[in-house]
């Protein structure tokens, strides 16, 4: 079972699960209004959220997405406070609205390619038979930016794109020095092969260096990673896309001049972002 944690006072999460693909959730809780991040896999883990912040006495007024995927808004309909979100995932979650979940026809979007078997088996181990999903749509809708006041305490939500998601958002909150990430860093699921290019990635990673923060949240890394490691997933991210540039997409030759680099053999999280990166080449 997935405990609240405390950051401070003003700043909480309830931490990710792996096998059902719940992604982190977050509570900025200023002053005046409280503002969660993502909605949650399912009304069972939007619950779990609010009742556990309900336990500490807070009650949410207003909602952002980070982006469009199940895992992050499945849950909306079971928090009944107005709901934030860029144009884009506006649009994406219409787009989803009409869809069936149940077993044959999520199999037949694995079938046709429109679905991932990773989404589709999350999805039957979240909900089991029980699938009673309506997909409800944001109240508030932005373009590129925008901030929330909470009182004392400040939301600003920047629209970053990437390969993962291209609607994908980070939401950070100065005072706090924290940087919520969303799925943004990750890379493109929804492809035969998964993958990241050169291109968006070298963005992306010019768009979040810029954030003074101390306290990153990555929806699915179990814990939020400090300054230092977030920097260095950065660095690895950048290191590859250009090194992949640099030798054409050529493998053996980005391993090679890596390793060489770093004077050791690559680890698994080194050799898996340059094979996304071979792939999106
Ligand atoms: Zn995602």
């Amino acid at each position: 079972m997935q405990k609240l944690t405390r950051i401070s006072d003003r700043l909480y999460y309830l931490p990710p699960v792996q096998e059902t693909d719940r992604p982190i959730l977050g509570a900025v809780i200023g002053a005046e209004k409280t503002i969660l991040i993502d909605a949650g896999n399912s009304s069972q883990h939007a619950n779990l959220f609010l009742q556990q912040l309900k336990e500490i006495g807070v009650q949410p007024d207003l909602l952002a997405l980070t982006h469009w995927h199940w895992d992050h808004v499945f849950g909306l309909r079971e928090i009944p406070v107005p709901s934030i979100s860029c144009k884009e995932t506006y649009g994406k979650i219409k787009e989803m609205q009409p869809l069936s979940w149940e077993d044959e026809h999520l199999d037949r979007r694995v079938e046709e390619g429109t679905e991932i078997p990773f989404c589709a088996d999350a999805i039957k181990l979240e909900f089991g038979n029980k699938r009673d999903i309506q997909v409800q749509l944001p109240t508030i809708v932005f373009e590129n930016r925008m901030t929330v006041h909470l009182g004392g305490l400040t939301c600003e939500i920047e629209h970053v794109g990437g390969d993962h998601s291209s609607d994908s958002c980070v939401i950070f909150i100065p005072e706090e020095k924290a940087l919520f990430v969303g799925d943004c860093l990750y890379a493109n699921l929804y492809a035969e092969k998964w993958n990241y290019t050169v291109e968006k990635t070298l963005k992306l990673i010019q768009q979040l260096e810029k954030y003074d923060a101390e306290i990153f949240f990555l929806s699915h890394h179990p814990a939020p990673l400090n300054k230092e490691a977030f920097h260095s997933l950065l660095q690895l991210l950048k290191n590859a896309a250009l090194l992949t540039e640099k030798h054409e997409g050529d493998e053996n030759a980005i391993q090679r001049e890596m390793a060489a680099n770093l004077q050791r053999d690559l680890n698994e999280e080194e050799l898996e972002t340059i094979g996304f990166l071979v792939n999106g080449w």
